[in-house]
């Protein structure tokens, strides 16, 4: 499934008393609402600094993209921090002005690409394909790869089994033993 874009601001802002530490964010709102946001929910970590200090973040610079999750990827991938550590408010960072604004460059160059929903690779699809030609189907109501569902076979055996484990000898345990 593809997802609509969604354009909005990569942001950056810095606080008094975290020298060489950078806050991004990425939003869809008014930046200027975001940061107002960020200095006043002290149940967030960096609503939290402003409590402690009494002094509030500043918005050093933002940019318009064309696409939120595009555009946050982008960003981590240039600096070079493979894994996002963080999702979803508490993106502090230590970081350079030069990694910053290799990140920022990233980030305004991403543009808009087609995002795939991940979709898990061993579903109920999964197994049906798995099951082609056994003349085995499942049976059981929920469906996890690694948990033990029900199955029936073309005799009419109904048997447990965990479906990783199913896919790789595609027998009936009781047909098995005929
Ligand atoms: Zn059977």
């Amino acid at each position: 499934m593809v997802q609509p874009a969604e354009p909005g601001f990569i942001y950056v802002l810095t606080h008094s008393s975290r020298p060489n530490e950078f806050k991004i964010g990425v939003t869809t709102q008014k930046v200027e609402k975001r940061v107002a946001q960020h200095n006043s929910n002290f149940s967030k970590i960096a609503g939290q600094i402003v409590k402690d200090t009494g002094e509030k973040w500043q918005l050093q610079e933002y940019h318009p993209i064309s696409d939120i999750y595009t555009a946050e990827a982008a960003f981590w991938g240039a600096t070079g921090i493979a894994d996002i550590p963080y999702r979803n408010g508490v993106e502090i960072f230590p970081m350079d002005e030069k990694t910053l604004h290799a990140g920022l460059i990233a980030a305004r160059n991403s543009g808009v690409v087609s995002r795939e929903k991940k979709k898990p690779k061993y579903n109920r699809d999964w197994m049906i394909r798995e099951l082609e030609g056994t003349g085995i189907s499942h049976i059981g109501r929920r469906f996890n790869h690694a948990q033990y569902t029900e199955f029936q076979c073309e005799h009419g055996h109904t048997f447990k089994a965990i479906p990783r484990m199913l896919a790789n000898n595609k027998r009936c345990p009781e047909c098995k033993g005929q």
